[in-house]
């Protein structure tokens, strides 16, 4: 393809909306553009990149025997009705009516549609395991659109759904698809992890993320030193301590600790250390509080917290409810004479002794407070977030942290919707049974943005082969007739060789073009100049490491593609 004929709007300067590096060079080198927040047009070198990944994916889901398919993006609210996720959902579900007010929302995702499919068209045991996808647009409303495709409110996803007669069946087909999802990835050059994840919205019993690891990845892995364990910090279990603090129990005493509200400010007023501190936690889960204890050094876990609920709501209570239920301003809460609610804690606090405790009066904390003797708690259980240096939970080594960007999801949903939906089929007897289903999805905008990230420098972006929008980049320094005509050639010849080469056949200064290149990212340069004709070569640039040879134009060809 010439430059010339395509729309590559190229910019020189960082975009002030962008933050990370792929949301910045996506639309430096003119692959996107923004049309509302979360809504992005794919601009013709964008698509290319995008449909790449689409056929990796494409050729792997085959592969794992899923078959192609293509359900609407607007679906009957009555559906969605049918698992109760038309309430569960709650804002992400962007809802509208028609003109008949029936009511329909844009697909965030498709269990809905496809078991309603399954239900109607499959019959017999004897069509099990089926599995189908689809490439489609999806739309989820979310609270904060950022970093361009990254997390978009319409986005591009490759869904996937297995259902099978029996949950040992259904686990070869989530094995065939994580193995997938393994090839894909690899296909498109990422360097990730699969990890074990919480499985949130979308329910189930037991689901992995493949983690992009990048530093600007929104979610946080834990990972064995010298095991296999892998898991989203949101998931990631904490084993119990195993030690107990012997120190004998002394009298508990009420202390001064003005202006004294953080962990650190308290811990560092009372010559404490943070794991002898218990902090106390109010939330409010929508029909009651709860008061959550962890120790200081810790992080509360807010989906385990909601997982021992059973909520799907839970958020810190409002300062005007602390104060309300402590008699005291936020930073003082402690579980001493905290009666009317309930105290749940991390498996941590049970061996404590001898704690620094909120006071619930401003300005005021306990030191020396005693589980059971000063205050108790109604329920232990692990409600903490794991961090780098705590044990395995699978006693294969110590944990490691780092941070990850989800490209992909696999879950195992058991009969959850199957069940909901009444999706059934007729075994060797004639019975009838609940189909056992899985779901599976990919990001293909976030693929291509977290290739970004994994793969730039300060000039721009340094594609992976596979899904570069062109693997040459062609540029004539001059438009002398010798350099058209060699450029012309080696056009064809490279094209001819099955590669794919974008020649910029401006009249801009060498500079310019040589920027451009580098920006857009494609894996070789080859350079056409009248100079190094003169010689009888041309060069061809490696954009990853910056390899410059010359060579005679007849062997570029031949040269890059053992490259
Ligand atoms: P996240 O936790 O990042 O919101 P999710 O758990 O909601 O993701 P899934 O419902 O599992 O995501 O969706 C499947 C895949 O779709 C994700 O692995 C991700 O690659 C992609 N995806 C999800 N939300 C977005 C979004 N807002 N923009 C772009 N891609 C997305
Ligand atoms: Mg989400």
């Amino acid at each position: 393809m010439r430059t010339s004929q395509v729309l590559i709007p190229t910019l020189r300067e960082d975009p002030g909306e962008a933050e990370t590096a792929s949301h910045k060079l996506m639309l430096r080198a003119g692959l996107i553009r923004k049309v509302a927040a979360g809504i992005y047009t794919y601009l013709p070198l964008g698509l290319r990149v995008i449909r790449k990944i689409e056929q990796i994916i494409r050729e792997e889901m085959n592969r794992a025997g899923a078959q192609e398919l293509l359900m609407p993006i607007a679906a009957p609210a009555e559906l969605w009705q049918e698992t109760g996720r038309w309430s569960f959902y709650g804002k992400e579900l962007i809802r509208f009516k028609d003109r008949h007010e029936r009511e329909f929302c844009l697909g965030p995702t498709h269990e809905e549609v496809i078991t309603d499919l399954f239900r109607r068209e499959v019959r017999s045991y004897r069509q099990l395991p089926i599995s189908f996808y689809q490439i489609q647009t999806k739309f989820r409303d979310e609270i904060r659109p950022r970093f361009g495709l990254m997390r978009g409110r319409e986005f591009i996803m490759k869904d996937a759904y297995s259902f099978d007669q029996d949950p040992a069946s259904a686990i070869l087909s989530y094995q065939k698809m994580y193995d997938a999802y393994d090839r894909i990835f690899t296909r498109c050059g990422l360097t990730f992890r699969a990890v074990e994840a919480d499985t949130g919205l979308i329910g189930g019993s037991s689901s992995h993320e493949f983690m992009v690891l990048a530093e600007t990845g929104e979610n946080t892995i834990v990972y064995s030193d010298t095991g296999t364990y892998a898991a989203n910090v949101e998931q990631a279990e904490v084993l119990p301590p195993t030690e107990v603090d012997t120190e004998a129990q002394r009298p508990l005493r009420k202390v001064q600790t003005p202006r004294c509200r953080t962990v650190e400010e308290v811990t560092k007023f009372l010559s404490v250390s943070p794991s002898h501190l218990v902090k106390t936690l109010l939330y409010s889960t929508g029909k009651e509080t709860v008061a959550v204890l962890v120790r200081g050094d810790h992080e509360v876990n807010e989906i385990k917290v909601q997982r021992l609920l059973c909520v799907t709501e839970l958020a810190l209570a409002t300062p005007a409810v602390v104060e309300q239920v402590t008699g005291a301003p936020v930073g003082f809460t402690g579980p001493v004479g905290l009666k009317q609610i309930r105290i749940i804690a991390d498996h941590a606090i049970k061996v404590l002794r001898n704690v620094v405790v909120g006071g619930s009066q401003l300005d005021t904390h306990y030191v020396d407070a005693n589980l059971e003797r000063d205050f108790q708690v109604e329920q232990f259980a692990d409600l903490r977030s794991a961090r780098a240096g705590d044990p395995s939970p699978r006693k294969d080594g110590t944990l490691k942290s780092t941070k990850g960007i989800e490209v992909g999801h696999v879950f195992m949903l058991g009969t959850k919707y199957s069940a909901a939906m009444k999706a059934s089929y007729l075994d060797a007897q004639g019975q009838e049974c609940l189909a056992v289903m899985g779901c599976y999805g990919i990001g293909v905008g976030r693929t291509a943005a977290s290739a970004i990230e994994q793969n730039h420098d300060t000039k721009g972006i340094i594609w992976p082969f596979p899904i570069a929008p062109f693997h040459v980049h062609l540029l004539p320094l001059t438009q002398s007739a010798q350099t058209v005509q060699v450029t012309e050639q080696l056009y064809a010849e490279l094209q001819a060789a099955g590669l794919e080469v974008l020649w910029d056949d401006r009249d801009e200064r060498a500079g310019v073009k040589f920027n451009d290149a580098d920006l857009m990212g494609a894996p070789f340069q080859v350079v056409v100049g009248d100079k190094g004709l003169t010689e009888g070569v041309v060069e061809v640039k490696t954009r990853k490491d910056g390899l410059k040879i010359k060579l005679p134009p007849a062997q570029v060809a031949a040269y890059l593609t053992r490259m």
